[in-house]
Order: structure tokens, then sequence, then C-alpha cells
């Protein structure tokens, strides 16, 4: 057989993504580690090119390209189809037919099956170019059996390269169409008499404890939460079982022999209330476990599936959601600890590094890698600083603030509101910071090696949702997608648009004084396309426009900003973008013209609305750029004041597809408590009855009239917080990358509560 054409996992590393894009080459990484995942081969990015090449087809497809205007919709739609119709038609080689048939057979031979099902999955292949561009997250085909189907496939998968998004992506970003290729990984599906998840920590507070989850049959009972579980903690060091409960798994999930489709059915009464797992196997799977961690060197959430008593580990990703202070906290040395000052943890982890005082954007050149940025309070323009920096700490603000958002997006630790730094840490000394306790320490206590982006981590099979309330995340950096999207959410509960307006270091209105509107149009569209595309096709919402003048001063353009005392009550949100309909308008331009491009995932939310006829003004414009509000996107508002918490009824009136909370503003607005105000940030809480109060009025009227409702403020973050809202019905729930397995874990829990309370009642009446 020839080794570039056809590559078993066996003969692969993670250096090979040329050849064996991603998904491939991780798969070939894992399995040379020792980790047992379905055997499987790649078709590689050679055999792409052989095809295209022996065929003729390459010079026919880049015919159709060249004649092509990407921005008329009509055409883009036409030509991706007549593509991947010359693609699927075109008769595949039989040199490379043979091989890859071989391939399959020998697989076949190798799991002792006759034409076994497998996976087949398109795999981009350079590590550069975002997958966005090869727009193949959605090439994925379960239960392919024998040759002839595995060739319909493999060339489903190419012609997934010239999907309408993928052409329109690469030629915004001047990518070569013929200069991108993709490989196809087949991999044997497991048809598990056992599966489940294991945790290779403790996945909420990060202590050396393994958690297993097991159930009979396929993983599905257990990763969508159908199935109870048995459930059995291991110490890490010893392997020792340190609790175990063994539940009532009344059904399962099994594939049917025919077509491979999975089915749900009882379990036999033999096994209802029999252990899954015995001591061996859950030895054997702790075991992969801790190997697994410590391959990727990191604590690792992992799908398993046992078959004929072998153990496959079918999926392994990063646990994103720890209390790193947990991990972190050995490091520390005991006793040396002098406190210099103290704020509010504002983004988990520890860092040390050379503090670096910021008292002008002119200083940000100042901050080098590691170093540890101070300042009063942070503003858009510094995001490239932060970037570069091991930890932030601020004068000012509290946790809902501009460096508390995004230092938690970024995954660099953080305390804000010490009221004293920049007045008292010396410029070039060593210090520590907690970004959990919120406390400075003077010197250097730990190593910080600088979170790794966990976006870049591999991820083998995506996960299915846990939970019937969705769990959304927000996202306010375009560059951040990637990571917030490899958390699994259920889309954008938020997508913040300051920052992506910012990443030319020029203020919006800017832009259209001097005539340069399409410029600004471009810019959104060039970032929220980053967005759309990692989540697609799950929903974005992206909220207009919604700038204190206080945090867009510093910019190119910026200079006019009114100076306002209590900017936070002042001029910014729908209110501003009203009296500056042209900003807002090319907002709408934007989506329209990603909606053109297929990008039909984005919605619209109206930030800080207070009275109804905002929403009726700010549809008209959108009207104007061609949306139909209602119709062809979904449109909703952020309830970020009593106002429009107390007359929701109006605004569901109006007409809204959603309701989303934005408790940071709610809260301030409700208790009189400016959110960037160190000095009352012990009054601020979003549990306050008097919020919650506000809440549960807007999901109770929602909910008659059929309209969703969401939160995308600080508080979708907080578990308690969590747990009373879907309690009360709330539709989806969005929180910041760091939370969202935590936050899925406690909504999976209450709705198994509500479930069982629900039940227990039915059973006494
Ligand atoms: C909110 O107010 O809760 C919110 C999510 O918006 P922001 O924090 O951007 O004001
Ligand atoms: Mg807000």
């Amino acid at each position: 057989m020839s080794m570039e054409y056809v590559e078993f996992f066996e003969e692969l590393k993670k250096e090979d993504v040329d050849i064996a894009g991603g998904k491939g080459a991780n798969l070939g990484e894992l399995t040379q580690a020792g980790i047992p995942v379905p055997p499987g081969f790649v078709i590689t990015s050679a055999t792409y090119q052989k095809f295209m090449d022996e065929t003729g087809i390459t010079q026919e497809i880049m015919d159709i390209l060249d004649a092509l205007d990407v921005n008329n919709n009509k055409e883009l739609q036409e030509s991706a189809r007549k593509i991947k119709k010359i693609i699927k038609e075109t008769e595949i080689p039989d040199e490379i037919r043979s091989l890859i048939i071989e391939a399959y057979n020998a697989l076949c031979h190798r799991i002792g099956k006759e034409n076994a099902f497998v996976a087949v999955r398109s795999s981009a292949t350079a590590e550069d170019l975002p997958e966005a561009s090869f727009a193949g997250q959605q090439d994925t085909y379960l239960n392919v059996k024998g040759p002839e189907d595995l060739m319909k496939y493999v060339r489903k998968c190419w012609a997934s390269l010239f999907g309408a998004r993928a052409i329109f992506y690469r030629e915004e970003n001047n990518f070569d169409h013929s200069k991108v290729y993709i490989a196809v990984v087949v991999q044997e599906m497991v048809d598990a008499e056992k599966a489940g998840v294991m945790f290779t920590v403790h996945p909420s507070t990060g202590e050396e404890k393994i958690l297993i989850e097991g159930a009979w049959g396929l993983g599905e009972g257990v990763v969508s939460g159908t199935v109870t579980p048995d459930t059995y903690w291991l110490d890490k060091a010893t392997g020792e079982i340190l609790e175990q409960q063994i539940s009532e798994k009344k059904t399962m999930f099994q594939k049917k022999s025919e077509n491979g489709q999975t089915v749900q059915v009882p379990v036999p009464d033999d096994l209802k209330n029999k252990q899954v797992l015995d001591a061996e196997e859950l030895a054997q799977l702790a075991e992969l476990g801790k190997n697994i961690q410590e391959h990727y060197q990191f604590p690792q959430d992992t799908e398993w599936a046992i078959e004929n008593d072998k153990i496959f580990m079918l999926q392994s990703r990063p646990v994103t959601t720890l209390d790193m202070t947990a991990a972190e906290g050995e490091a520390v040395h005991e006793g040396e600890r002098t406190v210099i000052t103290k704020g509010l943890g504002a983004s988990p982890g520890m860092a040390a590094g050379t503090v670096k005082i910021i008292n002008s954007t002119d200083e940000l050149d100042k901050v080098q890698e590691g170093d540890i940025l101070v300042t009063v309070m942070t503003t858009p323009d510094m995001v490239p600083a932060m970037k570069r920096a091991n930890g932030i700490i601020t004068d000012e603000g509290g946790v809902t603030c501009h460096a508390a958002i995004v230092s938690r997006e970024l995954g660099i630790p953080c305390v804000v509101g010490t009221g004293e730094a920049t007045s008292i840490l010396p410029e070039n000394s060593l210090v520590t910071l907690d970004g959990n306790k919120g406390i400075v320490w003077e010197g250097k206590l730990v190593e910080t090696a600088k979170k790794e982006e966990t976006s870049e981590e591999p991820t083998v099979v995506l996960q299915a949702p846990l939970t019937v309330t969705e769990v959304k995340v927000n996202v306010s950096m375009s560059e951040a997608a990637k990571k917030a999207a490899a958390t699994g959410a259920d889309g954008v509960g938020l997508l913040r648009t300051e920052h992506m307006m910012l990443t030319t270091g020029v203020h919006p209105k800017k832009y259209i004084k001097e005539g340069n509107e399409a410029e600004l149009v471009r810019v959104l569209v060039e970032n929220i396309l980053k967005v759309a595309d990692s989540f697609y096709p799950k929903p974005v919402w992206y909220r207009t426009l919604d700038a204190p003048t206080d945090e867009f001063q510093s910019l190119d353009g910026g200079e006019g900003e009114p100076y306002e005392h209590n900017p936070m009550l002042g001029w910014r949100g729908i209110r501003r973008e009203l009296d500056e309909p042209e900003i807002l308008l090319a907002e709408f331009k934007a989506i329209k013209k990603l909606h053109e491009q297929g990008y039909t995932n984005i919605g619209i939310m109206l930030p800080l609305v207070q009275h109804h006829s905002e929403l009726r003004q700010a549809k008209k414009i959108a009207r104007q750029a061609g949306l139909k509000p209602q119709e062809n996107i979904e449109f909703g508002i952020m309830v970020e004041t009593p106002a429009a918490a107390m007359t929701i009824e109006d605004f569901i009136a109006e007409g809204v597809d959603f309701v989303s909370f934005g408790t940071n503003d709610l809260t301030q607005y409700t208790l009189a408590i400016d959110r960037n105000n160190e000095k009352v940030a012990d009054l601020y809480t979003e549990s306050h009855p008097a919020v919650l109060k506000l809440i549960e009025r807007v999901i109770v009227e929602c909910n008659k009239a059929g309209v969703k409702t969401s939160i995308c403020g600080q508080a979708g973050s907080i578990p308690a917080i969590v747990e009373k809202l879907v309690e009360l019905g709330i539709t989806s729930v969005s929180a910041n990358t760091d939370a969202v397995a935590t936050v899925r874990e406690t909504v999976a829990r209450v709705e198994k509560k509500l479930l069982l309370k629900a039940a227990r009642k039915m059973m006494q009446e």
C-alpha cells in the first residue's frame, strides 16, 4: 500500500497535519501514545490532490470560481452547488479507489467484521488556516458501510471544501482555493456494551480524584443525560474506589444491526440494577485517564466505550472550568507571603511577573510577554497589551468591568478594584496575584506558564449538548471564538460588539464622518464572520454597539466623545445608537451581508432598552438594511433596566423573539450601585431579592407569550443563580467560556431534580 495516499493511525503523528488534517493527525498521535482509540486510517490530502489533478476537474472548478462574484449570494450558492456536484459525480480513478478499498478491507479484517460500520469525517489540513476556510466541521457521516458507500461519502467530504460559506470565507481572506487541501478520516464505529464519561480530576474543584460515569449500551444515554449512570469516584494516586453509586438504569441506546441507526430500548431486568463497571475495568479506565492527562499535560474530560471487553477512548478534551488555585496552590511557598494589596478576584488563576504601571495608552509598549499589567482601569485599546500580560491588576472596577470581562475571556488571572495598585506597587517589582481570592502578594510565589489557548486542544469527536435548557457562551473578541466553541456550548448568547469595532483602533463614528461606511461594514463582517462560522449552525446573538463614552475616548476619532459625570447612566446602548443611526445601520448591513452568505444563524439583540418605542425604531432601521426582523432574523432585547422588566408586556406586544437578562446592568440600576465603583462593590449582588423579582416577572410573562428567555450577565456564570433561573423556567443560560462546563453541570442537576420532584408528586397523587 502506498504510504502517501492512505495512512493508518499508527503511522501518523500530531505534526502530520499537512497530510492527515487536524483530526487525523490527532488520532494518530493518540494511537501512538498507546491510547486505544477506535482503529482507522486517513485518506490523505495527497489523495485529494491526485483526484483533482488526474480527473482534470481542477481547471473546471477554478474557472467557475474565477467568474464568481462572491458578494452576489445567488451566484455564490449556484457556483458552490455546481462545484460540489462535479466532485460528487466524478469517478474516483482506479488506483486511488483500490487503495481506499484495500485499506477499508484491512480495517474490517483487523476488527474481525465484514463490511464494518465506519465513521467518515473531513479533516482540515492547515493549522494556520481557521477551520472556517474548510467549513468541514459539519462533515461527519456516521454508520457508513461497504466500499460503495465509503466512496460516496469520501467524495462528499472532498466536496465540502466548496460549500458556499467556505468559498466566501476564503475569498474574504484571500486564500487561494487551489492551495487548500482536505484529508478524510475513516474510523471504526464502536458498538458499545457499556459506555460513559471520565474526568481525570474533580470537574469543578480540580481535586486529584477521577470521576467515572457509566451505563449500558452506547454513550448517547450518558452524554445526553437521558440515562442516570452509575457514578464512581477514584483516588487518583492509589486507584482506590472512594465512593460509588449504582443507579437504576431503565433504558439504553443500541445500534440496529441493519442500518446502524441508534435506538433507545429497555434494559433487560437482570442488568437494571447491576453495577456496570467492575473493579478491574475501573482500574484500567483510571490508568488510561492518567495517561491521557500526562500526554496532554492537562486534566481531561473524556468519553469511553467498552466492546468485547476492550476499552476505547472516543473523545478527550481539556477540562476548561477548573479553579486553578487548587491545582497551583501547592506551588505557593507557605510562610513567605506578604500581602501588598487586595481587591476583587475577577478572573481565576494565579500569576506572577514584573509590574508595569500603565498611566496612559502611550505606555502600552512597556508591557512585555509575561509581565503584570497594572492600571487604573483598562480600556478597549489596551487589549493587545493585556494579551501579552501574565496577569492584570486595576485600581477601579467590579467583577463586571472591562478588565474583568476581557481577562476572563483571554484566560488571564485578574484582580480588580484594589483602589491603590497603581500608587503602591513599585514599577518593575515582582508580584504574584490570585485571581480567585483577589489578593496580590510580594515576590514571585508561583511559576506561571501563560495559560495555553485551549482552542488548540484536540477534540476527537464533538459532543452533544447535555441539557434541555440550552447552555450558551458569551464572546467579546472574535479571536476567542474557537476557544468558546470548543466548550460545546449551544450557541453564543451574547456577542459583544465593542471589541470588534475596535480592532482597527478607530472610533466607528470616524468612518461615518469620513464617508467610509463601507470600511466599517467590512471590519464588522470580518469579525462577526469568525464567530458565526465557529458556531455555525448554532445561533449567535449579535448585540448592537453598547459603548459608554468613557471607554471610547482614547480611540482615534474618540476625541469628540462627550464628558459625562455618570457614563453608566448616560449616552450608551440603544439610546445612543438611535441618536447616531448611521452606526446601527452599518451593523445591520454587515449582518445582512452575512445572512446572504448563508450565516442565517446570526440574530440581533438590543442593549439597554427602557421603552418599547426604542425596539420599534431599531426594527425600522433593520428594515432599511434589508433585514426582516422576526421573519428572517431573530430579534430580541436585553433586559437591563428595571423599566424594561416592569413593562415587558409592551415589548412582547411590540414583537420580540427573545429577551436576555443583562444582570450586570440590571443589578446596578436596581440597587443604585455603579458596577465600576469599587467603593460600593461589596453591596453589588445579583441575588438581591429585587433583582430576582424583576427577573421572575419577565420569565413568567415571556413564558406565557412563548418568548424565549436567556441570561448573559455575569450571574449566568454563577451556579446558585443559574439554579434559580432553571427552576423559574428560563430557556437558555449564557456563561463565560471558563464557566460553561460548570454551568452545564448545574443545569443538568437542576433539571433532574425538577423531574424527580414532579415524578414524586405524581406518585403521591
Ligand atoms: C449586562 O449588562 O449584564 C451585560 C451582559 O452587558 P455588559 O456587561 O456588556 O454591559
Ligand atoms: Mg449591559
